[in-house]
């Protein structure tokens, strides 16, 4: 590669890793899995060792982990908190050890499961615990030690007093729990944690301890950081010391001297992976010996005395059972793979999508295959190929009609999707009329899909106009339905008749709109009637429009069977009122910087959406720029630096005043 071209590169790939890192470590919500991740790393790095003049001190490479937030004071670590370098061969495994024993030739190795958590610290003075940071960038991490106590298997007191000891351990979720907090997010309609590692991190970095406490995270010790009072020669017996101290010390962990019984005890760490209750990726292989760690020393980042071998994602044979071919709202056809059930990364899989027919043919997948699926740790599982075609079959064509109600389907080329157009289709209808009572959209509470399929199938409905006109009598033949259950059901249904402008229009589930973009039209042109007399032109000179977006919403509103439904809703009485929200010129918080601390009775985020929409930014540090904080309940630090810095601090009740002034 030239170098230009290398220069340009390594700036995008530090762009990008700085984003995933950014969204990984202070968001708790990776867009990528870890492998995709790790793979562009290496290529920076691959990178960076060939131009050496390109490598800067910034670069995501150099640097650990992200940086502590401002929700909790900072802490120095004494002893930094380094990461680990990552191998993912077993040669790279032989190199270290052979680098190690040129230098040690006795030298011999602890091999331990790599817990996928997150790294703290734990500070003991006299046998108490009287401090517990996460790690931050290596040297400045968060405290955190009211949530670090409310998990049990962390020793307030030590059976051995110390004057001081620091240990560092992985803090993780356990699968079972992290399914269930996975489960409660759904039924909140909260967005789910993608993993247990980031669920781990998420529930540590809570401002309330309550919150962690109902978690239940847990730990396992791996290394001894600091130690007055006590000498150790090596890594095994400091974690032995620690395991009769009364910590819960990392298991399943093997002294080795040879690469092949390194090797070994990789494999067998690997096998006993999935049954394990916890997440694992990889194994740390760590000299053992205290002094020689303190000769081999460190780079900036990672120690030179251990490595880190991941494993690569898990990846199984099974035998494509069928294909399914779904019907989404917009009438997409979608195929998925259903298959034999596997375990992969710790979940049991049985489907996968298989996206559209360009992705089958070029796999050349075939029911009856034996096919390779993959899962990412966490990511959706994926088809990678098929292995093997079953005698006699043929490559496989999605089907040329709708699999539900038989229309001929046509190929959308733009999106290589093919798709049903008959709007009155069953799986359709079905899919748009849970869309229409959505929580965004109508907000219809308890016309949930099972209600909505038995309501498809005693034919009370064919479209969502049809809703408004269900009787108490109607709703009594269906199963399921007593005198409360179908009151309640009308009242919702009726109590949607006066949903606002903007809810309605996204409740059609027009394609490429949704609920912020239905709120830009309307807040731009005011009205449905203005909506529906405008040009796609008109329609795209909205910001953050696109011509795709303007002209999916002209073709939408002058679609017959669209204009029927409109009239359909206004005849059953919905009122659709349009209050262009209050401009950022009219309120008290127009243009101001606001930062919302402590608990507040109404969610955090829906505190955010209101102060949004009333022009102002919300920010989440205070600085001399924050023009006010609003302060719930527990309010700690933010408050403190608000107070110091004379910013104006409002409680939720003020807030909400200034808000309807
Ligand atoms: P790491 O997780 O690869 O390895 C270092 C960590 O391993 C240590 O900090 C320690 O906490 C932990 N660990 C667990 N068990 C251990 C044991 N027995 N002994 C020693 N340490 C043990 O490195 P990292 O710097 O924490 O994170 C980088 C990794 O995080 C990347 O390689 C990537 O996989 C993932 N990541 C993913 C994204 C994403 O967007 N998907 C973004 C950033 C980072």
């Amino acid at each position: 590669m030239e170098h230009e071209q290398a220069k340009q590169r390594i700036a995008e790939l530090s762009e990008l890793l700085e984003r995933y890192n950014h969204e990984y470590y202070v968001l708790d919500r990776p867009s990528v899995d870890d492998y995709t991740y790790d793979t562009l790393m290496h290529e920076l790095a691959d990178l960076e060792r060939e131009f050496p003049d390109l490598l800067s001190p910034q670069s995501p490479t150099q640097r650990v982990g992200g940086t502590a937030s401002n929700t909790f004071e900072k802490v120095s670590h004494a002893v930094q908190m380094q990461s680990l370098q990552d191998v993912f061969g077993f040669e790279q495994v032989g190199s270290f050890v052979t680098r190690i024993h040129e230098e040690f030739p006795e030298a011999s190795f602890s091999v331990e499961p790599k817990i996928d958590g997150l790294s703290v610290s734990l500070e003991y003075r006299n046998g108490r615990f009287v401090l517990g940071s996460t790690r931050g960038d290596g040297f400045i991490g968060e405290d955190v030690t009211a949530n670090l106590k409310t998990i049990r298997s962390i020793p307030l007191t030590l059976k051995e007093s110390l004057p001081l000891l620091e240990v560092r351990g992985e803090v993780y979720m356990p699968r079972e729990s992290f399914f269930r907090l996975v489960k409660q997010q759904e039924e909140n309609d909260e967005q789910p944690f993608k993993n247990p590692r980031n669920a781990a991190a998420g529930s540590l970095r809570q401002k309330s301890a309550k919150i962690t406490a109902s978690r239940k995270l847990d730990i396992f010790i791996f290394n001894m950081q600091q130690c007055e009072g006590r000498t150790f020669s090596t890594h095994d017996e400091t974690l032995q010391f620690l395991s009769d101290a009364g910590f819960r010390v990392i298991p399943g962990r093997k002294i080795c001297t040879t690469t092949e019984e390194i090797i070994a005890a990789i494999q067998a760490i690997g096998d006993s992976r999935s049954s394990l209750p916890y997440d694992i990726d990889g194994v740390v292989i760590k000299t053992n010996g205290l002094d020689q760690r303190d000769a081999v020393g460190s780079t900036a980042k990672t120690p030179k005395w251990a490595i880190a071998y991941k494993f690569p994602p898990e990846e199984k044979e099974t035998v494509l059972r069928e294909i399914e071919v779904n019907v989404g709202r917009t009438g997409a056809l979608t195929p998925v793979a259903v298959f034999d059930t596997i375990l992969l990364a710790g979940t049991s899989v049985s489907r996968a999508v298989l996206h559209n027919q360009d992705f089958i043919s070029e796999k050349d997948i075939r029911p009856g295959d034996t096919i390779v699926v993959r899962k990412a740790g966490d990511i959706i599982p994926e088809v990678l190929k098929s292995v093997r075609h079953a005698d006699d079959s043929v490559p496989y064509r999605l089907p040329e009609c709708c699999p539900v109600c038989g229309a001929k389907a046509v190929r959308d080329e733009e999106e290589a999707v093919l798709r049903c157009p008959n709007i009155s289709c069953p799986a359709q209808l079905h899919k748009q009329l849970v869309h229409f009572a959505s929580r965004d959209a109508m907000n219809i509470d308890g016309l949930g899909p099972a209600i909505i399929t038995s309501l498809l199938d005693a034919a009370l409905v064919k479209d969502a106009g049809d809703l408004y006109c269900l009787t108490r009598e109607q709703l009594l033949t269906l199963e399921g339905f007593k005198d409360k259950s179908a009151d309640n059901l009308l009242t919702s249904i009726s109590a949607s008749k006066t949903a606002p402008l903007d809810r309605v229009i996204y409740a059609l589930g027009i394609r490429n709109i949704g609920a912020k973009s239905a709120s830009l039209l309307c807040a731009h042109f005011g009205s449905l009637a203005a909506v529906e007399q405008a040009s796609p032109e008109q329609i795209a000179e909205i910001e953050g429009f696109g011509e795709v977006m303007a002209q999916s919403v002209h073709t939408a509103l002058h679609d017959p069977s669209v204009q029927a439904l409109l009239d359909k809703l206004r005849q059953a009485g919905l009122t659709m009122p349009y209050e262009k929200p209050v401009t950022a010129d009219d309120t008290a918080f127009s243009g101001k910087t606001v930062v919302l601390t402590g608990t507040l009775t109404m969610k955090r985020n829906d505190a955010k959406k209101l102060l949004e929409a009333a022009g102002s930014k919300v920010s989440g540090s205070v600085s001399k720029k924050t023009d006010f904080v609003v302060a719930g309940e527990d309010a700690g630090s933010k408050l403190t630096k608000a107070q110091e810095l004379g910013v104006t601090v409002l409680s939720e009740q003020e807030m909400l005043s200034m808000l309807k002034a």
